[in-house]
């Protein structure tokens, strides 16, 4: 056994026996991790207030690799992000990225890009005048990039021709083999692109996916567009990140946005 410390963002916290609690943490150093917080639910324990989701903490912990589950012996915040919970849509946001984290993540398998990446997400819905769905799409594609699943942006899939997104207004794009078709293939292929299952987007949606692969979450969180637009780069990453985790039926935390004014995946 040995006594490790890392950072760690709580995904989820049940009560355990009378005064403990089982955290499930994604960490800097090994993964998706859960452990037990021992007295955690004592009143007047301070331990025990740091173990709620979406906190970013640093973590000291016994490990015992054939256990299942650790035991955090202690815990601090790294960073406490306080406009998370004051504001419902930052917090749906926020909650759909911890819990994509907590189901498509295998334990104990370490991925520091992927915490990076969702430490600086929950960093950026934090922060003032950003766009949480912004966020979102942002997140879900880097993830997907993260987890091996690229999609291409520049290439006919059928033809492997450029496509010009400038030009384009319209484009056929086959979310299961991750690309787009260009308008030529288009006509040509016509009925066998419905059955491949491939759905129209715009191109200036497809423009900012690709120019969102390049930016920091801070960068794209603010990022100025059309709420249109939004809804459409949102959707796609939905779509894209349900087609290739194969975990992510659905996302609870964006029930709420389901039902709200605006056209969110989620809504079918
Ligand atoms: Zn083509």
């Amino acid at each position: 056994m040995s006594i490790e410390k890392t950072e760690a963002i709580v995904l989820r916290a049940v009560n355990y026996r009378d005064s403990s609690k089982i955290v499930t943490f994604y960490t800097k150093r090994y993964g998706k991790m859960s452990a037990i917080a021992k007295g955690a639910r004592n009143p007047k324990s301070k331990f025990g207030s740091l173990f709620q989701p979406l906190n970013y903490l640093q973590i000291v912990f016994y490990r015992r690799e054939s256990r299942e589950l650790q035991y955090v012996s202690s815990s601090d915040f790294v960073r406490y992000f306080k406009s998370l919970t004051s504001d419902v849509d930052r917090f749906s946001i926020a909650m759909s990225l911890i819990e994509i984290i907590n189901r498509v993540m295998h334990d104990e398998e370490e991925n520091e890009a992927v915490f990076t990446l969702l430490a600086d997400s929950l960093g950026a819905l934090d922060g003032p005048d950003t766009f949480p769905r912004n966020t979102f799409a942002h997140f879900g594609l880097n993830l997907a990039i993260a987890l091996g699943f690229t999609p291409n942006f520049a290439e006919c899939l059928h033809c492997s021709e450029p496509i010009d997104l400038e030009k384009e207004r319209k484009v056929y794009y086959v979310v299961e083999k991750g690309g787009p078709v260009c308008e030529k293939c288009t006509s040509v292929l016509s009925e066998g692109l419905h059955s491949a299952g491939a759905f129209e987007i715009s191109a200036p949606a497809l423009l900012i996916l690709r120019s969102f692969t390049r930016l920091t979450p801070a960068a794209a969180a603010r990022a100025q567009m059309e709420q249109a637009l939004r809804n459409e780069i949102s959707n796609f990453v939905f779509i894209y990140l349900k087609k290739h985790s194969g975990t992510l039926k659905e996302i609870k935390a964006l029930k709420f946005l389901a039902t709200s004014q605006y056209d969110w995946p989620g809504k079918e």
